[in-house]
């Protein structure tokens, strides 16, 4: 039996990253997929475990061999998931996760509609601008670039097909684990 495909999405500094890594470690089975992007490392990030870092050129020269499931330009810089990798984990019966933004997760959605969309809000927008701010990682433009498609990427949201609010770290990943057993309990039932 094929895996299934979850989309994760949520605003810049909304906390996703922490909440599916907290998720995974306690569904271990499931697998992250590795984007590419054209950004430049942060601090501690590792070629081929975080992102695939790759040039501009690079990037241009797959999305020309049509070798991305999807491909989106955020805040300056390009990053896609690649086709190959999520057939592959997929026909293995692996379940998949993409962390991906709105314009992506849009692409995905209209490919495969099978895939199961949740999207993770803030609680407040006050609450997102401070711990955006809080990441200290991106210079005050970078940190305006990704304030001003907040509201987009709200609104984008409404056509998910789960909303999970990310006050209470812990709510949020028991909201989450819901919805994957749920989804589980679908398929084998
Ligand atoms: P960051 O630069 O903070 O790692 O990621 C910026 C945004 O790009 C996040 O919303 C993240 O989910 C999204 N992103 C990461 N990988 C991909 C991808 O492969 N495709 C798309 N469309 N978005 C991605």
């Amino acid at each position: 039996m094929k895996g299934n495909l979850y989309i994760i999405a949520g605003c810049s500094g909304v906390g996703k990253g922490t909440l599916i890594k907290l998720f995974l470690e306690k569904n271990p089975d499931i697998k992250l997929s590795i984007s590419a992007t054209t950004r430049s490392p942060r601090d501690g990030e590792k070629d081929g475990v975080n992102y695939f870092f790759v040039s501009k050129e690079e990037f241009k020269s797959e999305v020309e061999n049509n070798e991305f499931l999807e491909w989106a330009e955020f805040s300056g810089n390009f990053y896609g998931t690649k086709k190959s990798f999520v057939e592959k984990t997929l026909a293995k019966g692996i379940d998949l996760i993409l962390e991906i933004e709105v314009q992506g997760a849009k692409q995905v959605k209209e490919k495969m509609p099978e895939a199961i969309s949740i999207f993770i809000m803030p609680p407040s927008l006050e609450e997102l601008e401070a711990r955006l701010r809080g990441r200290h990682t991106e210079t005050e433009e970078a940190i305006q670039k990704r304030l001003e498609q907040v509201s987009r990427e709200i609104e984008a949201g409404k056509n998910f097909d789960y909303k999970i609010v990310n006050d209470k770290l812990e709510t949020a990943l028991e909201n989450m684990q819901k919805i994957f057993s749920e989804r589980k309990n679908n398929v084998n039932g």
